[in-house]
Parts: structure tokens; sequence; C-alpha cells
């Protein structure tokens, strides 16, 4: 299938899972995974009437918004190395993968220089497997008690990779327990703090993610096929 098909079927079972679960298809933003695919398959992708991609690599994501359309908008959505937060701050409209205050404070202070605000996902690690990144649920109260401090961030949700399952049906207490931590949050009313997405779902449990309460959805393999990462 070629990456306009995929699309489409993509964005039909979008639709399907708003459906089943009684919202507005337009309220879930698709993130297309674009990490090692080159600018060929995402000017494919543009073509086919894709703007927003996510990339996981702070290097891959400088080198394509540099040779691409300036009004494509790019999101990270890999780990952030807090020294190497100067390099894409002036790029990316969301980084959906703070885990620590100190990158928190780094993008707070990048921000200042270009006196700009920008918006951020903290991570969770929702299974709390050793191999992934994000705070542990129970820290997040704490964490999000920091945010009237970094006047240049707005914290407007968060973000989580669900443990691998070997069917996406399984996936589902997972996005559960994060919908339920994203409306602790939502009354937490801290300064500074606004949650208004919930980053979750993937190719692989996208449409349950859907169903639970995710609105932004970041989908790779989905859209451009397998990755190779030979090269
Ligand atoms: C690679 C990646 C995705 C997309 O994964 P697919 O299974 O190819 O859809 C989504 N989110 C993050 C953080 C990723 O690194």
């Amino acid at each position: 299938m070629s990456i306009s098909d995929n699309i489409m079927s993509v964005k039909n079972n979008i639709r399907s899972a708003c459906i089943r679960a009684g919202r507005e298809p337009e309220d879930v933003k698709l993130v297309a995974v674009s990490k090692t695919m080159g600018t060929d398959k995402i000017m494919e992708a543009v073509n086919s009437g894709i703007r927003v991609f996510g990339e996981n690599k702070v290097q891959e994501l400088v080198s394509k918004y540099e040779a691409l359309d300036k009004g494509l908008e790019w999101h990270m959505i890999g780990h952030l190395q807090s020294n190497k937060v100067k390099y894409i701050i002036d790029k990316v409209a969301m980084i959906h993968s703070v885990d620590s205050i100190k990158l928190l404070q780094e993008i707070d202070r990048r921000c200042k220089a270009y006196d700009k605000c920008i918006d951020v996902l903290i991570e969770i690690n929702i299974g709390r497997e050793a191999t992934k990144y994000g705070i542990c649920p129970e820290d997040l109260g704490a964490f999000l008690e920091e945010a009237p401090k970094y006047e240049n961030v707005r914290i407007c949700g968060l973000m989580t990779v669900a443990p691998k399952v070997n069917v996406p049906e399984d996936a589902r207490p997972y996005f559960k327990e994060m919908k339920r931590l994203f409306e602790d949050a939502k009354s937490s009313n801290n300064v500074n703090v606004e949650m208004k997405y919930l980053s979750m779902g993937m190719t692989g449990d996208y449409e349950v993610a859907i169903e639970e309460g995710s609105n932004i959805v970041r989908i790779g393999t989905g859209i451009f096929g397998p990755r190779d990462y030979r090269f």
C-alpha cells in the first residue's frame, strides 16, 4: 500500500474509534512519526495532507526541519538530553518527552532567550518498565507543583508509550490509568499547567488508546511502513 493509502486507512480507523467512543474525529490529532524516513517519504505524506511530524532524535529532526517547508509542524517525541534542547527549541511546536525537572528547567531557560513559550507534555512510564523513559505515575503530582517556576513552558498534557502487548486490547488498562492520571492532573490547578492533550497510541494500539481518551496519536509504521535501522 502507498503512503497515501495508509494515511487514508489510519484516518478511517481514527474516525471509527471516535465514533465508538462517542467523540469527534476532529478532536484527535494525528502525528506522523517520520523517524528513519527520508524527506521523499515525508513529502509523500505532505502531499496527502499531513502537516505534523514526530521525530525522536535531535540530529534527525534538525536536518529534516532544515530540508523541508517551514510550514510543517515538528514534535519531539523521543528522549531528550538537556544539553541538546538548544538545537531544537526554535524548531518544534511541542516536546512530548519531558521526564525530569532538569529538562523542564533547560527548556524554560532556552525559551526565555527566544522570548517564547513552548507546549510540553510530561512522559509517564505507565508500565513501570526499566527500559522506558518517563516519570512514575505517583511522582506526577510533585512534578506539576514545580511548574509555576517555569514561566516559558506550558505543561499541556501527558504522553506515554504503553508496554508492548500481543493484542491491542491488552494495552487498555494502561490507557485507562493514563486517562485517570490526566483527569486528576486537570483538577490539580497548578500555574502553567493546563491539561489539554493526552498523547498515547501508536500503530499497534491507537484505536484502543482513542477509545480510552487519547487526543494525540503518534503513528509511524501504519503510515510509512516498516522502518529499516540498518543505515
Ligand atoms: C517510533 C515511535 C512511535 C511510532 O511507532 P509506530 O509503532 O511505528 O507507530 C510513537 N511514539 C514514539 C515515542 C516513538 O518513538
